[in-house]
């Protein structure tokens, strides 16, 4: 995969690159900008080398619009916003409409793709989050045009990436809900660390198959369908990450939404305590435990928080995504 680091010079070129804008909005004002602020290493590392940009990026809902985030984003940096692929303008930085309206991208259409690709010399990819998608913008441009990896792309690759060769002794700690969806990221790490920890609402399920058997495997101790780790619970994963040189955490221990959030916040802070310590590296990910975090205001205390959601679970069971291999196939 090459980094958009490779190009110094970007004169008379224009990028299509890939961001993930799917930012929380509400009555039209962004709520947490935080995905947009991500991207603005790489777009500035574009236009202070010549460069001009046509940013592409989704919102969930097909019929929402991107507006918003472009509203925020262009009261930092001036752009001009684009609904008509037919008529972009010649100006440095464009944002185009939300993606999804335009039925070519979900199906991945070639002649959408390739309509795309014809509106710049360049493809950029700075949407990890989104990579885990087969859709036109992720993997349909980055076959027709000279591809790169964004600049916080990379960043969440390569953090990412010491979770699949640690130091050891690897502690894996797994919470949250929806067991089905977790269980390859068990499989995956009962190879990889050294210990995993099943947790939240998932331990009652795992609890139910021959994991209980693997010694690798921890449960909560005492009820498993507790809505919150319990001290003794804590206690042991204490033990545990004392003695560790390398943590993935995802997924919170407790219901927090409906107030059970001391397990997750002591967990959180035990690691933050030990990563800032220098003795282990903690890598954590998830919405909901992204939540948690910046709750607490500690996400920079750990060695990576992945904002990529979705996208870091399948990343880390697989070792790659779709939009990894596009890049990696020019
Ligand atoms: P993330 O978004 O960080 O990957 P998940 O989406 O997998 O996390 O899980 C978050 C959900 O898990 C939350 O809705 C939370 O209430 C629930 N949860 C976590 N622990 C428990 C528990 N012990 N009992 C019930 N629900 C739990
Ligand atoms: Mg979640």
């Amino acid at each position: 995969m090459k980094s958009i680091t490779e190009i110094q010079n970007f004169e008379g070129k224009r990028v299509l690159l890939r961001v993930d804008w799917n930012v929380p909005v509400r009555d039209g004002e962004v709520l947490d900008p935080e995905r947009i602020d991500n991207s603005l290493a790489t777009i500035n590392y574009i236009l202070d080398r010549g460069g001009k940009i046509l940013i592409v990026s989704h919102i969930t809902k097909e019929g929402e619009s991107l507006k918003p985030a472009f509203e925020y984003f262009g009261s930092k940096v001036p752009a001009v916003f684009c609904d008509d692929l037919e008529a972009i303008p010649e100006a440095k930085l464009v944002v185009l409409e939300n993606i999804r309206k335009w039925e070519g991208e979900k199906k991945n259409e070639e002649d959408f793709a390739e309509k795309l690709a014809s509106k710049a010399e360049l493809y950029v990819n700075d949407a990890f989050s989104e990579s885990h998608r087969a859709y036109a913008s992720i993997i349909g441009v980055p076959k027709l045009l000279p591809s790169y990896a964004g600049i916080y792309f990379m960043e969440e690759y390569q953090n990412l990436s010491k979770a699949l060769s640690p130091a050891h002794p690897f502690i894996f700690i797994l919470g949250g809900a929806k067991f089905e969806t977790k269980i390859p990221l068990i499989e995956k790490f009962l190879k990889v660390a050294d210990q995993v920890f099943v947790l939240g609402a998932i331990a009652k399920p795992a609890s139910e198959t021959e994991l209980v058997n693997n010694p690798k495997i921890n449960l909560p101790v005492g009820d498993v369908a507790a809505l919150d780790a319990n001290q003794e619970t804590l206690e042991v994963l204490n033990l545990k990450i004392t003695n560790s040189k390398f943590i993935l955490w995802n997924g919170p221990l407790g219901k927090y939404e409906e107030g059970l959030t001391e397990g997750t916040k002591k967990l959180a802070l035990m690691l933050s305590e030990i990563c800032a310590s220098g003795q282990a590296e903690v890598v954590v990910g998830g919405g909901d435990t992204l939540a948690v975090i910046k709750e607490l205001g500690i996400k920079d205390k750990f060695t990576f928080v992945s904002s990529s959601g979705g996208a870091m679970l399948d990343f880390l069971a697989t070792g790659t995504l779709p939009g990894i291999e596009a890049l990696n196939s020019v």
